[in-house]
């Protein structure tokens, strides 16, 4: 093969890979078959990785493969870490843990191709004889999802999008119900008619882990209180049941932190979701869009001082479960400071002030959904909000959304500035041409930010991953139209 040819086969395969691989190489023009009895070598310490690979190889390509474990001198640096190595005759796979070789897996899946040069496919696939390397950028890589209230979202849309998260190599999905699910202690606090039972939550986290994702839970225990988008002017408890007024502030988009029975609730809704996510390491509590309290009580409280305190209540109650706390960004920096024009700023003199008094237990989540400069000029952000939670000592995440420059920028300066991770959000648009931006693109820039694979003039990168949605799809046993692709409808393209 000349160095021309080459070159156009590694852009064909390095362009077909979400997320783009850190190094992949050609080694030879053959091909391996993956065929009954095909030979599998994998190296890892965990005594589970050749059953699971055996595993993966059924489910992927309804294959029986002789698997072996084998022993190499050094295994790939890192957790999440993997090689590859595909001859004629053998594929082998090295990783330190059972996620490296799952992601090993996932890439394998992403290469191969059914049997070529046949009216219709037999139980045969072939992958070419490549050397991969391959390492994440970050450690945390989540995807932000919304269940909302049925058939807004439906059953199948939310499994997609946890099957898809686990597909692209994203290890976190934090789950906001927004009035889908009927807690076991505030039932009331849900859509008649339009929500679902604890066991379809506990199926989506049990199905999230199997996948090697770790669900995280989210209840909003400040702004965002309806439970529901503001646009729409819906909300989640006062809609059947006005009688809970007293726990909001007057126009219900906040709870009311004077009222300690608004705390009991809060505290009852939590649990339950500890209890449904069986105490898992985090637990987003929202606190976006808020501001200081209005009602007759909050106006004339020391409203900072109820805040730190409401805060502070809930970091206790979720440490004693083992999880920490997340919360969006914007009421800890001020609407109107010079610092953040261009960024998005909501806080207030008081809500901003507890910053420094929070612990470092509580994990920011920094978002930003339009790439452009400080001074909106379209040049390269400063990244100001984002660097200013790191430089605090704070975890912090950045958080994306669809669009592609912000998406990608952001995974730089993820890097660049040592945040923790990303949290890629997906909130009402998430279907069709976004459900693209929000999981192959994001992906690309939460795992290999720097590569320009899925941009050589070969690469596939877009309709590759509707094939990956195949896969997905098939995968949760799909039979109807509306759940195929990467929406229920092809006309339904919302307007962004
Ligand atoms: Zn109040």
């Amino acid at each position: 093969m000349d160095k021309s040819q080459r070159q156009k086969e590694e852009n064909i395969l390095r362009g077909r890979l979400v997320p783009p691989v850190r190094s992949l190489r050609l080694a030879s023009e053959k091909m391996f078959r993956v065929t009954d009895g095909c030979k599998l070598e994998v190296a890892c310490p965990d005594k589970g990785a050749a059953d699971l690979a055996s595993k993966l190889v059924k489910d992927f390509w309804r294959v029986e493969a002789r698997v072996a474990c084998a022993q190499v001198e050094t295994l790939p640096e890192g957790e999440e870490s993997y090689a590859i190595r595909i001859g004629a005759t053998k594929v082998s796979v090295a990783a330190k843990t059972l996620r490296g070789v799952r992601y090993a897996f996932s890439t394998l899946r992403q290469l191969a191709e059914s049997e070529r040069g046949v009216a219709t496919a037999t139980a045969s696939f072939i992958l070419p004889c490549v050397v991969i390397d391959d390492a994440p950028a970050t450690a945390f890589r989540g995807v932000h999802l919304c269940f909302f209230p049925t058939p807004e979202t439906t059953y199948s849309e939310i499994e997609r999008q946890i099957r898809m998260a686990a597909f692209c190599k994203f290890n976190y999905v934090v789950i906001e119900p927004w009035g889908s699910l009927r807690f076991p202690s505030h039932p009331e606090f849900s859509w008649p008619g339009h929500s679902v039972p604890p066991g379809e939550f506990g199926r989506l986290v049990r199905l999230a882990r199997e996948l090697g994702v770790t669900p995280i839970p989210q209840i909003n225990v400040f702004g965002h209180a309806p439970a529901s988008r503001s646009m729409n002017g819906k909300h989640a408890l006062l809609d059947f049941h006005p009688e809970f007024a007293p726990l909001f502030e007057p126009d219900g988009w906040c709870w009311c932190l004077s009222n300690p029975a608004t705390r009991a609730f809060l505290t009852d809704i939590v649990n339950d979701m500890l209890d449904i996510f069986g105490d898992p390491p985090f637990f987003h509590l929202g606190c976006d869009e808020a501001g200081d309290g209005t009602c007759a009580l909050c106006r004339r409280a020391d409203y900072p001082a109820l805040l730190k305190k409401h805060l502070l209540y809930f970091n206790g109650l979720l440490k004693k479960r083992g999880a920490r706390p997340m919360v969006w960004h914007d009421m800890f920096v001020e609407r109107g400071d010079k610092r953040w024009a261009g960024y998005v700023a909501c806080g207030t003199p008081g809500t901003v002030s507890i910053l420094d008094d929070l612990p470092k237990d509580f994990v920011i989540c920094d978002w930003r959904y339009h790439y452009c400069g400080d001074d909106l000029n379209g040049a390269e952000p400063s990244w100001a909000t984002l660097r200013h939670f790191i430089d605090k000592g704070f975890d912090t995440l950045g958080c994306p959304w669809y669009e592609v420059a912000n998406t990608r920028g952001y995974g730089k300066a993820i890097r660049k500035y040592g945040a923790m991770g990303m949290l890629e959000t997906t909130w009402h648009i998430k279907r069709s041409h976004n459900f693209f931006q929000e999981f192959a693109v994001a992906a690309w820039a939460a795992w290999n930010p720097d590569s320009t694979a899925p941009d050589a003039p070969e690469a596939t990168y877009h309709v590759s991953f509707n094939a990956y949605a195949r896969h997905v799809n098939h995968d949760m046993g799909a039979a109807a139209y509306e759940d195929f692709g990467t929406a229920p409808f092809q006309l339904d393209v919302r307007p962004i």
